[in-house]
Protein backbone atom coordinates (compact mmCIF):
# COMPACT_ATOMS: atom_id res chain seq x y z
CA UNK A 1 0.00 0.00 0.00
CA UNK A 2 3.01 2.52 1.11
CA UNK A 3 3.60 4.16 -2.45
CA UNK A 4 7.19 4.77 -1.56
CA UNK A 5 9.09 3.00 1.13
CA UNK A 6 12.65 4.41 2.54
CA UNK A 7 15.81 2.21 2.92
CA UNK A 8 16.04 3.66 6.68
CA UNK A 9 15.54 0.93 9.02
CA UNK A 10 13.54 1.89 12.12
CA UNK A 11 13.07 -1.10 13.92
CA UNK A 12 16.11 -4.50 13.67
CA UNK A 13 16.33 -7.38 15.11
CA UNK A 14 19.33 -9.17 14.71
CA UNK A 15 19.72 -12.57 15.65
CA UNK A 16 17.50 -12.65 18.48
CA UNK A 17 16.64 -15.55 20.82
CA UNK A 18 14.73 -16.12 23.69
CA UNK A 19 13.45 -19.13 25.59
CA UNK A 20 10.75 -19.23 28.76
CA UNK A 21 12.13 -22.04 30.36
CA UNK A 22 12.94 -24.91 28.05
CA UNK A 23 10.55 -23.83 25.74
CA UNK A 24 12.74 -21.96 22.57
CA UNK A 25 10.27 -19.37 22.02
CA UNK A 26 12.45 -17.08 19.54
CA UNK A 27 14.82 -18.46 16.95
CA UNK A 28 17.56 -16.59 15.63
CA UNK A 29 14.98 -13.90 14.63
CA UNK A 30 16.18 -11.26 11.97
CA UNK A 31 13.72 -8.44 10.74
CA UNK A 32 13.66 -4.95 9.59
CA UNK A 33 11.29 -2.84 9.46
CA UNK A 34 11.85 0.27 7.12
CA UNK A 35 10.19 3.73 7.54
CA UNK A 36 6.71 3.89 5.87
CA UNK A 37 6.50 0.49 5.96
CA UNK A 38 3.52 -1.85 6.76
CA UNK A 39 4.73 -5.60 7.85
CA UNK A 40 2.15 -8.00 8.71
CA UNK A 41 3.07 -10.85 10.50
CA UNK A 42 0.96 -14.15 10.37
CA UNK A 43 1.02 -17.65 11.71
CA UNK A 44 -0.40 -20.22 14.32
CA UNK A 45 -0.80 -19.65 17.60
CA UNK A 46 2.00 -19.97 20.03
CA UNK A 47 4.31 -19.22 16.92
CA UNK A 48 6.03 -16.43 18.89
CA UNK A 49 4.31 -13.45 17.46
CA UNK A 50 2.92 -11.76 20.89
CA UNK A 51 6.56 -12.87 22.20
CA UNK A 52 8.56 -10.88 19.56
CA UNK A 53 5.76 -7.84 19.30
CA UNK A 54 6.61 -7.61 22.87
CA UNK A 55 10.17 -7.75 22.98
CA UNK A 56 10.59 -4.63 20.72
CA UNK A 57 9.12 -2.35 23.17
CA UNK A 58 11.28 -4.54 25.79
CA UNK A 59 8.38 -5.48 27.30
CA UNK A 60 10.09 -8.93 27.37
CA UNK A 61 13.52 -9.24 27.38
CA UNK A 62 15.65 -11.98 25.09
CA UNK A 63 18.62 -13.40 25.79
CA UNK A 64 20.88 -12.55 22.83
CA UNK A 65 20.93 -11.04 20.08
CA UNK A 66 20.27 -6.92 19.21
CA UNK A 67 17.33 -4.94 19.03
CA UNK A 68 17.55 -1.72 17.35
CA UNK A 69 15.53 1.52 16.78
CA UNK A 70 16.36 4.32 14.56
CA UNK A 71 19.52 2.34 14.46
CA UNK A 72 20.68 2.65 18.10
CA UNK A 73 20.22 -0.05 20.84
CA UNK A 74 17.25 -0.51 23.17
CA UNK A 75 17.55 1.18 26.05
CA UNK A 76 18.06 -1.16 29.31
CA UNK A 77 15.55 0.99 31.44
CA UNK A 78 14.66 4.00 33.12
CA UNK A 79 13.73 7.52 31.20
CA UNK A 80 15.08 6.85 28.21
CA UNK A 81 13.63 3.28 28.10
CA UNK A 82 10.21 4.99 29.00
CA UNK A 83 10.46 7.62 26.06
CA UNK A 84 11.43 4.77 23.45
CA UNK A 85 8.04 2.92 24.52
CA UNK A 86 6.21 5.90 24.02
CA UNK A 87 8.00 6.55 20.24
CA UNK A 88 6.74 2.84 19.81
CA UNK A 89 2.81 2.71 19.95
CA UNK A 90 1.59 -0.89 20.77
CA UNK A 91 -2.20 -1.65 20.46
CA UNK A 92 -3.06 -5.13 22.18
CA UNK A 93 -6.08 -7.06 22.09
CA UNK A 94 -7.41 -6.04 24.65
CA UNK A 95 -8.08 -2.56 24.78
CA UNK A 96 -5.63 -1.62 27.60
CA UNK A 97 -7.18 1.87 28.39
CA UNK A 98 -7.37 3.06 31.73
CA UNK A 99 -10.73 2.09 33.33
CA UNK A 100 -11.10 5.09 35.87
CA UNK A 101 -10.29 7.87 33.13
CA UNK A 102 -12.06 9.23 30.78
CA UNK A 103 -11.32 8.54 27.19
CA UNK A 104 -9.99 12.50 27.05
CA UNK A 105 -7.78 11.55 30.19
CA UNK A 106 -6.74 8.31 28.63
CA UNK A 107 -5.14 10.33 25.74
CA UNK A 108 -3.63 13.13 27.27
CA UNK A 109 -2.39 11.51 30.13
CA UNK A 110 1.32 10.40 28.11
CA UNK A 111 1.52 13.80 26.46
CA UNK A 112 1.17 15.94 29.66
CA UNK A 113 3.02 13.04 31.46
CA UNK A 114 6.00 12.25 29.30
CA UNK A 115 6.57 14.11 27.28
CA UNK A 116 5.46 17.65 29.12
CA UNK A 117 2.61 19.21 26.71
CA UNK A 118 0.53 21.49 28.53
CA UNK A 119 -3.03 20.48 29.58
CA UNK A 120 -4.86 22.68 26.57
CA UNK A 121 -2.64 21.41 24.23
CA UNK A 122 -2.66 17.94 25.18
CA UNK A 123 -6.58 17.94 24.90
CA UNK A 124 -7.16 20.31 21.34
CA UNK A 125 -4.70 17.57 19.75
CA UNK A 126 -6.48 14.37 21.67
CA UNK A 127 -9.47 16.12 19.94
CA UNK A 128 -8.27 15.93 16.63
CA UNK A 129 -7.02 12.66 17.28
CA UNK A 130 -10.25 11.14 18.31
CA UNK A 131 -11.67 13.05 15.47
CA UNK A 132 -9.69 11.01 13.40
CA UNK A 133 -10.90 7.80 14.53
CA UNK A 134 -14.42 8.20 14.49
CA UNK A 135 -14.81 8.93 18.47
CA UNK A 136 -14.32 12.31 19.42
CA UNK A 137 -18.45 12.28 20.97
CA UNK A 138 -17.25 9.86 23.57
CA UNK A 139 -14.65 11.92 24.63
CA UNK A 140 -15.95 12.34 28.18
CA UNK A 141 -17.01 8.73 28.61
CA UNK A 142 -15.35 5.79 30.02
CA UNK A 143 -14.33 3.36 28.42
CA UNK A 144 -16.66 0.55 29.90
CA UNK A 145 -19.57 3.26 28.27
CA UNK A 146 -17.73 2.84 24.87
CA UNK A 147 -18.10 -0.59 22.05
CA UNK A 148 -15.34 -2.46 21.78
CA UNK A 149 -14.53 -1.36 18.64
CA UNK A 150 -14.75 2.33 19.99
CA UNK A 151 -12.37 1.38 22.91
CA UNK A 152 -9.78 0.10 20.29
CA UNK A 153 -10.11 3.07 18.43
CA UNK A 154 -9.58 5.38 21.58
CA UNK A 155 -6.53 2.93 22.10
CA UNK A 156 -5.11 3.99 18.95
CA UNK A 157 -5.85 7.49 18.94
CA UNK A 158 -3.87 7.76 22.78
CA UNK A 159 -0.94 5.68 20.94
CA UNK A 160 -0.97 8.46 18.22
CA UNK A 161 -0.98 11.16 20.62
CA UNK A 162 2.93 10.22 21.73
CA UNK A 163 3.92 10.68 17.70
CA UNK A 164 5.15 7.46 17.49
CA UNK A 165 8.05 6.28 14.94
CA UNK A 166 6.37 3.20 14.54
CA UNK A 167 2.98 1.68 15.44
CA UNK A 168 2.95 -2.29 16.46
CA UNK A 169 -0.43 -3.93 16.45
CA UNK A 170 -0.76 -7.27 17.95
CA UNK A 171 -4.51 -8.89 16.95
CA UNK A 172 -6.08 -5.74 17.11
CA UNK A 173 -9.69 -7.00 16.01
CA UNK A 174 -9.25 -10.51 17.60
CA UNK A 175 -11.39 -9.53 20.74
CA UNK A 176 -14.25 -7.73 18.75
CA UNK A 177 -17.67 -8.82 17.54
CA UNK A 178 -17.27 -9.40 13.52
CA UNK A 179 -19.25 -5.81 13.18
CA UNK A 180 -16.84 -4.09 14.78
CA UNK A 181 -13.75 -5.72 13.31
CA UNK A 182 -13.59 -3.09 9.98
CA UNK A 183 -14.07 0.05 11.73
CA UNK A 184 -10.92 -0.32 13.43
CA UNK A 185 -9.49 -1.74 10.00
CA UNK A 186 -10.84 1.22 8.41
CA UNK A 187 -8.27 3.30 10.73
CA UNK A 188 -5.35 1.16 10.19
CA UNK A 189 -5.68 1.56 6.62
CA UNK A 190 -5.49 5.08 6.47
CA UNK A 191 -2.83 5.30 8.96
CA UNK A 192 -0.73 2.95 6.88
CA UNK A 193 -1.98 5.63 3.45
CA UNK A 194 -0.70 8.44 6.00
CA UNK A 195 2.70 6.78 5.79
CA UNK A 196 2.79 5.66 9.39
CA UNK A 197 5.26 2.57 9.77
CA UNK A 198 3.33 -0.19 10.91
CA UNK A 199 3.88 -3.58 12.72
CA UNK A 200 0.45 -5.56 12.13
CA UNK A 201 0.26 -9.13 13.88
CA UNK A 202 -3.12 -10.02 12.71
CA UNK A 203 -5.62 -13.07 11.31
CA UNK A 204 -7.46 -10.90 8.88
CA UNK A 205 -5.71 -12.04 5.60
CA UNK A 206 -7.96 -9.42 3.31
CA UNK A 207 -6.42 -7.06 5.46
CA UNK A 208 -2.79 -8.07 4.92
CA UNK A 209 -2.79 -8.62 1.35
CA UNK A 210 -4.23 -5.17 0.81
CA UNK A 211 -2.45 -3.23 3.39
CA UNK A 212 0.65 -4.91 3.82
CA UNK A 213 4.36 -4.28 1.84
CA UNK A 214 5.47 -7.35 2.92
CA UNK A 215 4.28 -10.28 4.81
CA UNK A 216 6.29 -12.72 7.55
CA UNK A 217 5.08 -15.85 8.21
CA UNK A 218 5.96 -17.58 11.96
CA UNK A 219 5.72 -21.04 12.66
CA UNK A 220 7.55 -22.46 15.98
CA UNK A 221 9.48 -19.45 17.25
CA UNK A 222 11.19 -18.47 13.73
CA UNK A 223 10.27 -16.66 10.78
CA UNK A 224 9.39 -19.21 8.04
CA UNK A 225 9.01 -17.10 4.65
CA UNK A 226 8.75 -13.38 4.23
CA UNK A 227 7.39 -11.89 0.94
CA UNK A 228 5.54 -9.46 -0.80
CA UNK A 229 1.05 -10.57 -0.08
CA UNK A 230 0.98 -12.19 -3.65
CA UNK A 231 4.42 -13.92 -3.08
CA UNK A 232 2.88 -15.18 0.16
CA UNK A 233 -0.50 -15.96 -0.40
CA UNK A 234 -0.74 -16.80 -3.22
CA UNK A 235 2.60 -18.84 -4.37
CA UNK A 236 3.83 -19.98 -0.60
CA UNK A 237 7.35 -21.50 -0.61
CA UNK A 238 7.01 -24.04 2.05
CA UNK A 239 4.48 -26.78 2.89
CA UNK A 240 4.03 -25.34 6.58
CA UNK A 241 2.60 -21.91 4.97
CA UNK A 242 0.66 -23.68 2.95
CA UNK A 243 -0.69 -26.17 5.49
CA UNK A 244 -1.70 -22.69 8.07
CA UNK A 245 -3.30 -21.03 4.84
CA UNK A 246 -5.50 -24.04 3.96
CA UNK A 247 -5.92 -23.93 8.03
CA UNK A 248 -7.42 -20.27 7.63
CA UNK A 249 -9.49 -20.58 4.42
P1 LIG B 1 1.56 -16.13 19.39
O1 LIG B 1 1.39 -14.69 19.69
O2 LIG B 1 2.16 -16.41 18.07
O3 LIG B 1 0.30 -16.92 19.60
P2 LIG B 1 3.14 -16.15 21.83
O4 LIG B 1 4.30 -15.27 21.57
O5 LIG B 1 2.03 -15.60 22.63
O6 LIG B 1 2.62 -16.72 20.43
O7 LIG B 1 3.61 -17.45 22.55
C1 LIG B 1 4.66 -18.27 22.04
C2 LIG B 1 4.88 -19.43 23.00
O8 LIG B 1 5.41 -18.93 24.22
C3 LIG B 1 3.63 -20.18 23.36
O9 LIG B 1 3.96 -21.54 23.47
C4 LIG B 1 3.25 -19.61 24.71
O10 LIG B 1 2.54 -20.55 25.48
C5 LIG B 1 4.60 -19.30 25.31
N1 LIG B 1 4.57 -18.17 26.24
C6 LIG B 1 4.14 -16.92 25.97
N2 LIG B 1 4.29 -16.10 27.02
C7 LIG B 1 4.85 -16.86 28.01
C8 LIG B 1 5.28 -16.61 29.36
N3 LIG B 1 5.16 -15.39 29.90
N4 LIG B 1 5.81 -17.63 30.04
C9 LIG B 1 5.94 -18.86 29.50
N5 LIG B 1 5.57 -19.18 28.24
C10 LIG B 1 5.04 -18.20 27.50
MG1 LIG C 1 -0.31 -13.60 20.15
Amino acid sequence: MTQQISTEPIIELRHVDKHYGDLHVLKDINLTVHKGEVLVVVGPSGSGKSTMCRTVNRLETIDSGEILIEGEPLPQEGRELTRMRAELGMVFQSFNLFAHMSILQNVTLGPIEVLGMKKDEAEARAMELLARVGVAEQAAKSPAQLSGGQQQRAAIARSLAMHPKAMMFDEPTSALDPEMINEVLDVMVELARGGMTMVVVTHEMNFARRVADRVVFMADGQIVEEGTPAEFFDHPKTQRARDFLDSIK
